[in-house]
């Protein structure tokens, strides 16, 4: 049910200012998004970095081995094995194949 309240004609003029100074506040945060959008389409898109497919490359050295990357052709560290999934010196991903995306 709706309430009536009786109000002077200053408090509905400071009422009528109030609502259009939010107007106006709405307004400008309206302007101000549209002109973040416009600046945020105007920056250049950047290309992904191209993915580097690779092996690990089993090497022996005296009585020991250790895996290489078929990339790069380091021994990124000691915790890499054969399933490591990418190589921790240059990113190339280890899923057998040479190639460049
Ligand atoms: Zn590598």
């Amino acid at each position: 049910m709706a309430k009536m309240i009786e109000i002077s004609a200053a408090e509905y003029e400071r009422l009528q200012d109030c609502i259009r100074e939010d107007g106006m506040r709405i307004a400008a945060l309206i302007e101000e998004n549209k002109a973040l959008h416009q600046d945020a389409r105007r920056l250049p898109a950047v290309d992904a970095a191209p993915m580097t497919h690779a092996k690990w490359l089993l090497r022996h050295v005296g009585h020991g081995h250790y895996w290489e990357c078929s990339h790069c052709h380091q021994n990124p560290c000691i915790y890499v094995t054969e399933d490591t999934k990418f190589c921790p010196n240059c990113g190339a991903k280890m899923d057998g194949e040479e190639k460049n995306e």
